[in-house]
């Protein structure tokens, strides 16, 4: 029998449910296919991500050379692409993991249906996520939309289940022999794809992915507090592994129930987070162009173009804001907190609409993820599922002392402000920082302005 696994969001060759399923099956071969349809949108033809994406393939590549194989790399539509890849191969079966987000389940049924028609069995697996959304249901059999009953809920779903953690084998030696010459080690997929290499600060691959849970691990007990401060390096930065999938949910899962402390706990419910927003995105795909609560589309954002440019580029004159969309422009990557601050920030002070500032996100982040995204701005923006309440307004110079209290972050990103000391840091006055621009609106005044504009939906006791 021979199959074919093709890999998406998975980027690995351990502990990986399809693969595990084809190579056990009989001969197989391993597909991945850059999709055109994804990369023509992406605007930045320099995009990291592309890089970290490229390098984890290699690191697969390297691994199955050695048993004499290859990962058959393709460009195109994979609804075109996958079903004339199994004919000429000759397959019986095609196994992924399953994707929850709604372009992926579409083009998924799409191929499915193709495959069909050609006599080929298709099937999907769980794999990115630890538990699926009719795994976890209330005791009437409905779906949380609440992330603590959810989250008391998967714990004791975990429990009853004799707290097996499955672990996919992958016997590597069942690897159909290819000899490919458009390998990604040698063929220049950049070129091909229209694209330049653009070094990630994060190397790609399961091995990082394994010495950072590793270098973590001895941590995880200090997390409860230490995740707060953006200077500090008290989080596991896993996460754009996590989304490539070069590591397993289990791996994470198996690694924070290892540990008893409460700062592990805490670690786990962010994994928890995670399968909470998955199994949102998969039940209520209206929240990829819409409010959660439906309602919240009444508000009409007043925020303007120019406010929303200052905050892209770092120059709102708030200094915590603009250190840490500096640090994002640059690096691709956000701590949580900042996350929080500058998503509050952008729809609650500048008054411009969340999906502005998701957009802006999912152009940058390393680690952007829909659900997690879409997620987080529709937590910040009262809009969404479990929302913090919409009187809740950060305010960025409270939030800057509190967890940036030296301004150390502050200091490494806005270098116009690196001169000031601790106290004057947060809120500079001009004299001191002429080079740093003044604050484009008055946080005092927009916060009222903000719970006017909320007023569409207090009315209605939301
Ligand atoms: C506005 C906003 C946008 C966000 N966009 C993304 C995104 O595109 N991709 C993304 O992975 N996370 C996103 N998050 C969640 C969170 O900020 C990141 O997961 C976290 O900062 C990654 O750092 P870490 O790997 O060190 O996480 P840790 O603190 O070590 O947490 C471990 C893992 O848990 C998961 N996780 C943690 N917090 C959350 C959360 N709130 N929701 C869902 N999963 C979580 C991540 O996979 C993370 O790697 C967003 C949060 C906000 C407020």
């Amino acid at each position: 029998m021979k199959n074919l696994c093709w890999l998406r969001r998975d980027l690995r060759i351990h502990d990986h449910a399809a693969l595990s399923k084809a190579l056990s099956d009989g001969e197989t071969y391993i597909v991945f296919v850059f999709d055109s349809l994804i990369l023509g949108k992406l605007k930045n033809k320099e995009d990291k991500r592309l890089t970290f994406i490229i390098d984890s393939l290699k690191e697969i590549e390297t691994q199955v050379q050695k048993k004499g194989s290859s990962i058959l790399i393709r460009y195109g539509d994979p609804v075109e692409i996958i079903p004339t890849l199994a004919k000429e191969l000759e397959v019986k079966n095609i196994f992924c993991n399953r994707d929850y987000e709604p372009y992926a389940k579409e083009r998924d049924i799409k191929v499915g249906k193709k495959l069909t028609s050609l006599g080929i069995h298709f099937e999907q697996f769980k794999d990115s996520v630890f538990f699926e959304k009719h795994e976890v249901l209330t005791n009437q059999g409905g779906i949380y939309k609440v992330f603590t009953p959810y989250k008391n809920k998967w714990l004791e779903t975990f429990e009853n289940s004799g707290k097996i953690i499955p672990e996919f084998q992958c016997p590597l030696k069942n690897l159909a022999p290819i000899s490919n010459n458009k390998n990604i080690l040698h063929f220049d997929w950049y070129k091909e794809l229209g694209f330049k290499e653009s070094p990630s600060l994060l190397p790609g691959g399961t091995k990082a992915a394994l010495k950072r849970i590793k270098d973590f691990s001895p941590k995880m007990s200090e997390y409860g507090e230490e995740r707060n401060y953006p200077a500090k390096d008290g989080t596991s930065n896993l996460s754009t592994y996590i989304r490539h999938g070069n590591i397993s949910v289990r791996d994470l899962i198996r690694e924070g129930f290892a540990q008893k402390s409460d700062g592990a706990k805490t670690w786990v419910s962010e994994i928890i987070w995670r399968d909470f927003y998955q199994m949102i995105l998969d039940t209520f795909p209206h929240i990829v162009k819409e409010s959660f609560k439906r309602d919240y589309d009444q508000i009409k954002f007043p925020g303007t173009e120019a406010d929303f440019k200052a905050w892209c580029s770092g120059h709102t004159g708030f200094p915590i804001v603009d250190a840490a969309m500096r640090c994002l422009n640059e690096t691709g990557m956000m701590h949580n907190r900042l996350r929080m601050v500058v998503a509050s920030f952008l729809c609650k002070t500048l008054l411009v609409d969340w999906r502005k500032g998701e957009a802006y996100f999912a152009e940058k982040l390393l680690d952007f993820d829909l659900a997690a995204n879409n997620g987080g701005w529709q937590w910040s923006s009262s809009s969404g599922c479990d929302a913090q309440p919409y009187f809740r307004i950060f305010n960025p110079y409270s939030q800057s002392e509190k967890f940036d209290s030296k301004g150390e972050f502050i200091r490494h990103w806005v270098p116009e402000l690196a001169h000031l000391n601790a106290r004057d840091i947060h809120q500079p006055d001009p004299l001191l920082a002429p080079d740093y621009p003044r604050p484009i609106v008055s946080y005092e005044l927009n916060r009222k302005r903000c719970l006017d504009l909320y007023s569409v939906v207090k009315a209605s006791g939301k």
